[in-house]
């Protein structure tokens, strides 16, 4: 059986639309060209600077076989106990926090604690618009992040691509990359 590595951001793709997930697990990527995705790289390598930058994780998913959980948390306020997540808009909000909370679990996972043993928290910046979201990890989002992690594995070894996304969720794929390829 292969191997997978799911990390945060198809934890967030996953909740929006598990087509996007599939076909980006698949090396069908095309958002490096997008420039959405451009600005929001630009925010995250200007931003924060003074922050702790780039921790790498990558667990073995608890009761999935050949399934990896990885993640690159890019800032990380280690006085503080607090993540940083830098996003450019409030469009996909949710999908922003299941991202985050994907994070901390992970490093609930791994064992690692603030200083004083306390669980780390997040924090959703969005700097254009001058607002930032707290993210906490309940017990509760634990049992719904194994759960969804589960699903998206059943999602990437399907042999061919979930449907599109119904007419009434289609706003999303306004904004997506793959548009073309799912209705061009
Ligand atoms: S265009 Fe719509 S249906 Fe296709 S992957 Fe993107 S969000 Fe999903």
């Amino acid at each position: 059986m292969q191997q997978l590595r799911i990390g945060g951001m198809l934890v967030g793709y996953h909740g929006l639309c598990p087509r996007k997930a599939w076909l980006s697990a698949q090396g069908l990527w095309m958002e490096q060209e997008s420039d959405t995705v451009a600005l929001g790289r630009h925010l995250d390598a200007t931003t924060y600077t003074r922050e702790k930058k780039g921790y790498d994780l990558d667990i073995e998913a608890p009761g999935l076989n050949r399934v990896r959980l990885v993640g690159k948390i890019d800032h990380a306020d280690l006085d503080g106990g607090v993540l940083h997540e830098v996003k450019k808009s409030r469009a996909a909000e949710a999908a922003h926090e299941d991202q985050l909370r994907f994070y901390l679990w992970l490093l609930r996972l791994a064992g690692v604690t603030r200083a004083d043993g306390q669980p780390f928290t997040g924090r959703l910046d969005y700097p254009a618009l001058r607002k930032t979201r707290d993210v906490a990890l309940s017990d509760d989002d634990e049992v719904r992040l194994a759960q969804t992690v589960a699903g998206i594995a059943t999602t990437l070894r399907r042999p061919t691509p979930p449907p599109r996304l119904g007419p009434e969720r289609r706003t999303f794929c306004a904004a997506c990359a793959f548009e073309e390829l799912c209705y061009g």
